[in-house]
């Protein structure tokens, strides 16, 4: 079979053009472009309802929003977070000058392996960082169980984990702070765009303003930033959200299905059985690294390009001073592949890139 376009691994959803259109004549009509207008306004009040939680703000992008976290919780010195993240988990630390503290992570869920984080504690931590790595749920309780118990703030880079429910509520409800990312390749999107979700209604108020340049009564009264959102990305947002069961019904398709033909041949993310699933990556797992660098070499002479998610482990970076280096993470990462998954992906490809595997 000859393939016309390029596989990649995601590919943006688009939703109805005209659709668009009508929101960006309301734009046009309010005259107004950014800074809380209307339609953000509407999309946090409808991803509220959607998700089920309280004290959400839009901000800019999913990497703003861990910043801002930082700020608002007023995190200094050291951070203890996961290696096995996408790089704006660790550098946004580094940016606002904390220093990650890597604790290696659970070879079955690759999330934080809480019996190790224990160790890494000093006078200097501030708070934990956990990811919910693939949209799989971290072990929430005992993370909170050590944050209350050394009295440090739980932060959550939930940029996987949109719509995912824990115990029957949205894993957004965890921890002091959780971040979301609306970036164009994730489930849900608003072109750019990212949002807190705060436990407190105190710390929404003050992060407002944070991300208004400090901003309080039109007077600078603390610092801040500018990380606002336009009302063409919520324009975009809503669009996306009208669609969201339709966006999750065609990702459970195609992930069951690899998963049905896959599952004797690899590897791959054992899930919490407290958590729903929301089908945002297919990650498997190679035996080592020359397998899966031929196994892409494959895809990629059928122009399928998967991707080395997460790779490399983020306490391996150039601009990263080691502490304790985390074998399970670089190992994992070392051998990890997430495949093409995104609506619109045609079932005949899916079987030609199990094919490919399975040889
Ligand atoms: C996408 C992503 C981010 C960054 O979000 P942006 O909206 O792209 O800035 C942060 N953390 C994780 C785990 C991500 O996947």
């Amino acid at each position: 079979m000859k393939i016309k376009n390029k596989i990649n691994v995601s590919k943006p959803y688009l939703p109805n053009k005209d659709k668009y259109f009508r929101y960006i004549d309301k734009i046009w009509k309010n005259n107004h472009l950014t800074n809380f207008g209307p339609l953000s306004i509407e999309l946090e009040n409808r991803l509220c309802d959607y998700l089920g939680v309280k004290n959400l703000l839009l901000v800019g992008n999913g990497t703003l929003a861990l910043q801002i976290a930082y700020k608002v919780l007023d995190i200094k010195n050291e951070v203890i977070t996961t290696p096995f993240s996408f790089a704006a988990t660790t550098s946004t630390l580094i940016w606002e000058n904390i220093k990650p503290r890597f604790c290696d992570i659970d070879d079955k869920s690759f999330c934080i392996d809480t019996k190790k984080i224990e160790k890494l504690f000093s006078k200097n931590t501030s708070a934990i960082l956990g990811v919910h790595v693939f949209g799989n749920t971290c072990d929430i309780e005992s993370l909170q169980n050590i944050a209350n118990k050394y009295n440090l703030k739980l932060i959550f880079d939930a940029a996987h984990a949109f719509g995912v429910k824990y115990k029957n509520k949205s894993v957004f409800c965890y921890g002091d702070i959780s971040t979301i990312s609306f970036h164009a390749t994730k489930i849900f999107h608003s072109i750019e765009g990212g949002a807190l979700v705060f436990r407190n209604k105190d710390y929404l108020d003050e992060a407002k303003s944070i991300i208004n340049f400090g901003l309080k009564n039109t007077i600078p009264e603390i610092l801040g930033i500018n990380a606002k959102n336009s009302e063409f990305h919520a324009a975009m947002g809503l669009c996306v959200l009208d669609d969201i069961d339709f966006i999750m019904e065609q990702r459970k398709d195609i992930w069951e299905y690899y998963f049905n033909n896959l599952k004797d041949d690899f590897d791959m993310q054992i899930l919490n059985k407290d958590s729903t699933n929301n089908y945002h990556y297919f990650p498997i797992l190679f035996k080592n690294e020359d397998f899966l660098l031929k196994g892409i070499e494959e895809l990629n002479k059928n122009d399928i390009f998967p991707r080395r998610y997460f790779y490399p482990s983020l306490d391996t970076l150039p601009y990263i001073d080691t502490n304790t280096p985390c074998e399970i993470s670089q190992n994992i990462a070392s051998r990890i592949l997430c495949l093409p998954l995104y609506v619109g992906l045609d079932r005949k490809i899916q079987d030609l890139i199990i094919k490919i595997l399975k040889r």
